[in-house]
């Protein structure tokens, strides 16, 4: 296909040029011989948007599910019918949740952060537990209730709503609760492109390469939780305890898993956000250099150039998010969310939406972006081409030898959306 009549971003600006694809890549229009034109009449291109940290899978999930944001908890569930409540979203529990014991129906609301789980009394049962609230690993449990039917349409709801927002790759966290089977299966049958964080402390177990247009590159772990449920882990306790530092969650056999990951080329993806689990992670991590660290939100001043031998997935709009946290993290010698001094000193960051802990929006995090002083130029880039840097994929970029995946606007403020194009073949 060629697209001509086209403004296109390259480098920064939008410039006019013709484009052509064959096989799903992005050629040399000299070498292009077959006649299929697509004129644009003037309309926009950007590189598809490229998620570096979200969850496809709880995006999906969430949207089939009861959304509990903003929300009277408790009636949000007497209102509902359905016969099974897995709901999501709420930050603090309401005084009058016990009520949720004498409904005839097991209930799950799981807490914004996806890192604490309220269960009533019939859900205790099913799952074979005996308390109220479930924490980071507890939670596996819950996703191994469900059908592999649902995780299907889940899997293909969220990507059909994240095209139409233009995204056309994430860098996916699902293996939670489903069996390796299903995620190959959905992988294999996914639209958009699918990198792959496999959620494992056996990585051995497991096969590493390409699934359709999806692969899995990667080994993801948890250093410690979420600044929301207290449990991220810092080097002074939350302010508002004695004695509670978070904790640090990090499998014993990281060395293990790092050794492996060298040897078999993958990258090990680590959720870091408290600044003491930071410190550890880049201790461990010592010379095995070039993998990548989700989050890093609290950075000790001394561990700062420290950084540069890793890549990171950062979130923008946590800065925002997080205000109300915040307060009760004492910040002697810490960078709070330097993500545009990483940026600046040439540390390889890029964006992610972390949804669905926040919205899949890439404007939501471009946003957010602008506000802490990245210029729009950069914004782009950072949640295009930076995506595939950090991985080595020729993605995000509109150029010879990478892959065709691009949004079309209508208009130059790239508000209105006119169709989303995956390895050249258009899905919205
Ligand atoms: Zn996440």
């Amino acid at each position: 296909m060629r697209i001509t009549n086209a403004n296109v971003w390259i480098d920064g600006k939008f410039v006019k040029k013709d484009l052509c694809i064959e096989k799903g890549i992005f050629i040399d229009c000299n070498k292009y011989l077959d006649e299929k034109v697509l004129n644009l009449e003037g309309k926009y291109i950007l590189p598809g948007f490229s998620d570096s940290h979200a969850h496809v899978l709880g995006i999906g999930i969430k949207l089939l599910t009861l959304n509990l944001e903003n929300t009277d908890v408790v009636d949000a569930v007497l209102k509902s019918n359905d016969k099974f409540i897995l709901g999501r979203g709420w930050s603090n529990l309401p005084q009058n949740i016990e009520i949720l014991n004498e409904v005839d129906k097991p209930v799950i609301l799981i807490r914004r952060c996806g890192h604490i789980a309220w269960i009533n009394k019939l859900a205790q049962e099913m799952l074979g537990m005996n308390k109220f609230l479930l924490e980071e690993d507890e939670l596996e449990k819950i996703w191994e209730l469900l059908p592999e039917d649902f995780y299907i349409e889940a899997f293909e709801k969220a990507q059909n709503e994240m095209l139409k927002k233009g995204i056309t790759s994430v860098h996916s966290d699902d293996f939670h609760g489903i069996t390796f089977e299903t995620l190959t299966k959905l992988l294999k049958r996914s639209k958009i492109r699918i990198y792959e964080k496999l959620y494992t402390t056996k990585p051995w177990k497991y096969a590493f390469k390409d699934f359709g247009k999806s692969k899995i590159f990667g080994v993801k772990l948890f250093a410690d939780g979420s600044l929301g449920g207290k449990t991220a882990f810092l080097s002074t306790p939350y302010s508002d305890t004695k004695d509670n530092f978070g904790r640090f969650v990090l499998p014993q056999n990281f060395k293990d898993i790092v050794e492996f990951a060298d040897k078999n080329n993958l990258q090990v993806c680590v959720h870091t956000i408290g600044d003491e689990a930071l410190t550890r992670v880049l201790d461990l991590f010592g010379k095995h250099y070039g993998h990548r660290i989700i989050h890093a939100q609290l950075v000790k001043k001394a561990d700062f150039l420290r950084l540069k031998n890793f890549v990171f997935s950062i979130q923008p709009h946590f800065y925002f998010e997080d205000r109300e946290i915040i307060k009760y993290v004492s910040k002697k010698n810490l960078y709070l969310y330097p993500f545009k001094k990483m940026y600046d000193t040439g540390i390889g960051i890029s964006f992610s939406s972390d949804a669905p802990v926040s919205p899949f929006d890439p404007w939501y995090v471009i946003n957010s972006a602008l506000k802490l002083g990245f210029s729009f130029a950069e914004s782009i880039k950072l949640y295009t081409e930076s995506s595939g840097e950090i991985i080595n994929e020729k993605i995000g970029k509109i150029k010879e030898g990478y892959k065709a995946d691009f949004v079309v606007f209508n208009d130059k403020e790239l508000t209105d959306i006119n169709s989303v194009y995956v390895d050249g073949k258009k899905l919205v």
